[in-house]
């Protein structure tokens, strides 16, 4: 992979690497954009196939996470964090504390959280080595965000329904939610709260056994295709890069309004083919900011109270995006430009500022 290039290409402002041979810890931090503020996003933790794929993803979710912030209009810019290990390897306090002293060599520029493979010890270890760090169980680290991300999720399904014209009511509706964990089990409850019929899947039979018992979910047989049920709405928040060629074909939902991240697998594909088969798509970044608007929120000192109008505050910017995207390629497309738009005004009141003053 040509790095510099891509990251030129991307606007990736800094990339570190980083090993520390006394726990075996290999990580990259990946800065995008600090335009609009520091930086907020999560650490993952994965075992790639080699480096190159490590790097490919750190680029791309760092890019993802400065229009997540910009787009949920927060002062933070775009980073993220990936931890690469050994398939089955148990994170240990030693470790994060490695990676927890990693992070603070950006000086607060970056600030860490939880992501795939990484909970809330985890976050907690880490902030024994530096300030930098959110989504910790302790004091004010914010805990768990996954609630406030499906609360974000839910309140942007409210604004595809309007889109489509719908009745902005859950009752009689039918939603089928990909993947049962934090998010999906969140979503699936405010979903069966509001009077909707929620069927699920998920690989760990025991979520599935929970939302049975817990919500009234009601469970697809096993190795029935979720992407082609017949719903109102179809959710997904499990996995990435799952609306593809392979799946667009088969669905028969009349939008889609998920917590997963990076749901399109080649999004300059994916996205006009889902309009094309006249499926509305809420995009990813844009419904799924909850929990970012959480931590980030908490980060910045805002109260609880501003917090809740934020997450609120979805459904419009989903409405407004999903209104542009009518004249765009695709909705993804209109929430990156919408991104877009609100880093260059951040860009240029900054250049503003910092004019000398006339003599
Ligand atoms: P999670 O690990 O708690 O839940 C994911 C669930 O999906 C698990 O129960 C897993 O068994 C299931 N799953 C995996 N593969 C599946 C498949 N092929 N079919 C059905 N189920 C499958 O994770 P989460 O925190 O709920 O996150 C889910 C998605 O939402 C991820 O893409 C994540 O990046 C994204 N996301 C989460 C947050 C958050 O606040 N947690 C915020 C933004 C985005």
């Amino acid at each position: 992979m040509k790095l510099f290039e891509t990251m030129n290409q991307h606007g990736h402002e800094r990339v570190a690497f980083h090993v520390d041979p006394a726990t075996g810890l290999r990580a990259i931090i990946a800065l995008h954009s600090s335009v609009l503020g520091n930086a907020l996003g999560g650490t993952r933790r994965w075992a790639y196939s080699d480096e190159s794929e490590a790097i490919r993803d750190v680029l791309r979710l760092s890019e993802g996470m400065t229009y997540k912030s910009a787009a949920a209009d927060l002062p933070m810019g775009g980073a993220k964090s990936v931890i690469m290990i050994e398939k089955g390897k148990a994170p240990t306090e030693a470790e994060a504390r490695a990676m927890g002293r990693f992070v603070d060599t950006f000086g607060g520029k970056y600030i860490a959280a939880e992501d795939v493979g990484v909970n809330t010890q985890y976050c907690d270890w880490m902030a024994q080595e530096t300030a930098h760090i959110m989504g910790g169980e302790t004091v004010s680290h914010g805990g768990d965000p996954s609630p406030y991300t499906s609360q974000g999720c839910f309140n942007a399904m409210k604004a595809c329904l309007a889109h489509l014209g719908r009745k902005v009511e859950f009752s009689g509706l039918k939603v089928a939610v990909q993947g049962l964990g934090a998010t999906g089990y969140r979503l699936a409850k405010i979903l069966r709260e509001h009077g909707a019929t929620v069927v699920g899947t998920d690989v760990n039979p025991a979520a599935v056994e929970r939302a049975v018992k817990e919500l009234g979910v009601v469970a697809l047989e096993p190795g029935t295709d979720i992407f082609a049920q017949e719903c109102d709405v179809l959710a997904p928040c499990a996995l990435g890069a799952v609306l593809s060629n392979e799946t667009i074909k088969h669905l028969k939902c009349a939008a889609i309004c998920g917590t997963a991240n990076n749901q399109l697998h080649v999004p300059d594909v994916d996205g006009p083919a889902l309009k094309q088969r006249g499926v509305l798509y809420g995009p990813d970044f844009i419904v799924n900011a909850g929990g970012v608007i959480r931590l980030a929120g908490l980060y910045l000192g805002m109260t609880e109270a501003a917090l809740d109008k934020k997450i609120e505050q979805i459904e419009h910017t989903t409405a407004a995006v999903l209104k542009e995207g009518k004249n765009d390629p695709s909705e993804h497309v209109a929430a990156v430009n919408y991104a877009k738009r609100r880093i260059e005004a951040g860009r240029k009141a900054k250049a503003q500022v910092k004019q000398p003053a006339m003599a």
